[in-house]
């Protein structure tokens, strides 16, 4: 954990379906500390017919990057919310160099040092077939696949017992081809970045759901 022993500060970064919601989403569980998820925060502003919802929402169903400062500004606000004060898992975000520098600007400005950034590597032909078979629970959003991860009974949630679910919009071939494209171009960058600054860890994301969580806790030292 922290050297001054307050918790965690991790982020979780790799390509789009490589798990990291999933894994960020799990060590929650684990450690009691507030995942942010900033894709989340984006559907859940999308959602509002705002004007800046709307315009949210074309780029996401795109799959094209919200601006710098728009994400910047609401990843600040977030982490200045008392609950992360625990420490905190970042999913998704930073996804350009603009927001990596950003990010250890925010987090030197409150004295954090970032444990580590886990990249979860995963191959381009897993990772089309892990989104397009992906979907969740409307009511809790537990995360199931048509493949790799059914519910235990058919149209069932395990965890919260709901019936309906949904899949997200962008988790479309073409989408996803172009969410691709944007990560090597816009996000690979800040896995250099960060390796630089000797905070990478790679994690091959491969394995069962089970395999990963237990390599990122061994790895964070989280028993
Ligand atoms: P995710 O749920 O992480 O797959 O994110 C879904 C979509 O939200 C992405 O394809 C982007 O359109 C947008 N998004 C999420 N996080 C960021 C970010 N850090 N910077 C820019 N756009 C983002």
């Amino acid at each position: 954990m922290n050297k001054d022993g307050l918790g965690l500060h991790v982020v979780f970064t790799g390509a789009p379906g490589c798990g990291k919601g999933t894994q960020a989403r799990l060590l929650k569980e684990k450690v009691h500390i507030p995942h942010l998820s900033t894709g989340e925060m984006l559907r859940a502003e999308a959602a509002k017919a705002t004007p800046l919802g709307l315009e949210i929402k074309a780029l996401i169903d795109n799959g094209n990057l919200v601006s710098d400062d728009v994400i910047i500004g609401m990843l600040s606000k977030r982490i200045d919310e008392d609950d992360c004060k625990k420490g905190f898992i970042l999913d998704g975000f930073p996804r350009t160099l603009p927001q990596a520098e950003a990010l250890e600007k925010l987090l030197e400005q409150k004295g954090i040092t970032l444990n580590a950034v886990i990249e979860i590597q995963v191959p381009d032909e897993i990772i089309m077939e892990r989104i397009l078979g992906r979907y969740a629970c409307m009511k809790c959003g537990q995360g199931y696949h048509d493949k790799y991860q059914k519910p235990k009974v058919y149209g069932v949630c395990d965890v919260c017992g709901g019936t309906d679910f949904y899949r997200r919009i962008d988790d479309n071939r073409e989408t996803v081809q172009n969410r691709l494209v944007n990560y090597r171009a816009l996000t690979y960058p800040t896995i250099s970045y960060f390796e630089k600054k000797g905070v990478l860890r790679c994690v091959d994301g491969t394995g069962s759901i089970a395999a990963v969580a237990k390599k990122i806790d061994d790895l964070l030292g989280v028993k």
